[in-house]
């Protein structure tokens, strides 16, 4: 078994199945999550011959990136094996702040139109294990400030690996991170969205792109299942006046979603809830048929709807010479290994 990536009373039901005292448990998320021990030889106040019987059966379960391209504005992106695939993981430094952009399945379900790892279908959900070890494994693991689930994969479509993840990233056993640290991102499942609000204090983001139900089932076929009025519906119904945050992800495509229609929209849809728009521009990959917006509209949608009182802002484009759009370099080393 891997150990990295267990929770606390997941190891404690590990440590009473080896015949261990209930407290070594702690003292394993101890060692993994705060001394970042990297082999159970190293966990020195479990007895020697404890330690050395564990090794021969169980490991910590780290796997270093197969691979690493880095962009000249500094993103860098990793490749990490998982069983016969592969899934990607972006650096993205910015002044004082990292942000690690992980994946949380193989591929994905959901099939959007305009996104490499829809196209690759799905392949398998990732572990707590390969989760976390997408942040552990990489030279940066210690700068990391920020963690968005916006690599490949639907993160609600695979919600207990996630929350196992998030609660190992969150608990005061574990890396005692802050949990407006993460953000989820979604397309907006609404069954375990709801649990998400319930059960997590991470920040949410919803993949938007078009407040109109028509257009967005032709981008995001999961729309014909969960109406976006009904997802922002759910989301108006919890409670955003602490500090967790909503944000609505609006990747801009030219002619198609950009235009004073799609604002009128938007202030409709999500007017009064409080909450930010974050507009995308578009990654091309070579299967969608859609064009990036000119920053020059960009910035004057951004303008707009700011002005009719929703929050927007532009997420810098980052690593667009090293294939960022997640998916795409998975989608090339796939074809390569076949
Ligand atoms: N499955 C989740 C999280 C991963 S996708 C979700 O869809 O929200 C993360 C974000 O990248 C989503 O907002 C998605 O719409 C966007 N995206 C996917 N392909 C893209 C591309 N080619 N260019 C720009 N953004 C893209
Ligand atoms: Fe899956 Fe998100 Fe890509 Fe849609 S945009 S196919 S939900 S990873």
């Amino acid at each position: 078994m891997e150990l990295y990536g267990k929770t606390l009373s997941e190891l404690e039901v590990f440590a009473q199945s080896e015949g261990l005292p209930r407290f070594s448990a702690k003292q394993m998320t101890d060692w993994l999550y705060r001394k970042h021990a990297t082999s159970l030889q190293q966990m020195t106040n479990l007895p020697k011959a404890v330690r050395q019987r564990l090794s021969e059966q169980h490991n910590i379960g780290l796997t270093p990136p197969l691979k690493v391209q880095q962009s000249a504005d500094g993103t860098k992106k990793y490749l990490f094996g998982v069983d016969n695939h592969f899934v990607e993981t972006a650096y993205i430094p910015d002044r004082e702040r990292a942000t690690l952009c992980v994946s949380s399945q193989v591929g994905c379900r959901m099939g959007c139109e305009f996104c490499a790892t829809g196209k690759q279908g799905f392949q398998q959900d990732l572990s707590a294990n390969q989760i976390l070890n997408q942040l552990r494994s990489i030279p940066e693991f210690e700068s990391i400030s920020n963690m968005v689930f916006m690599g490949m994969g639907e993160p609600l479509n695979n919600l207990d690996e996630v929350l196992r993840a998030t609660e190992v990233l969150t608990a005061p056993w574990g890396m005692g991170w802050s949990p407006k640290r993460i953000t989820v991102s979604t397309v907006g499942l609404i069954p375990p969205l709801r649990r998400f609000l319930a059960e997590s204090r991470c920040h949410l983001a919803v993949s938007l792109h078009t407040p109109f139900a028509d257009e967005r089932a032709a981008m995001i076929p999961a729309e014909r299942a969960f109406p976006i009025a009904d997802v922002v519906a759910e989301i108006r119904r919890h409670d955003w006046s602490g500090q967790r945050r909503v944000s609505f992800e609006y990747t801009m495509l030219h002619n198609v979603n950009d235009t004073p229609r799609h604002i009128a929209g938007l202030q409709q849809l999500l007017g009064g809830l409080e909450c930010r728009v974050n507009l995308i521009g578009l990654h091309p990959t070579p299967e969608s048929h859609f064009s990036p917006t000119p920053t020059a509209d960009m910035i004057r949608f951004r303008d707009t709807l700011t002005a009719h009182g929703i929050t927007t802002t532009i997420r810098a484009s980052r690593g667009l010479d090293i294939s960022a759009a997640c998916g795409l370099l998975s989608t090339a080393e796939q074809h390569k290994t076949k």
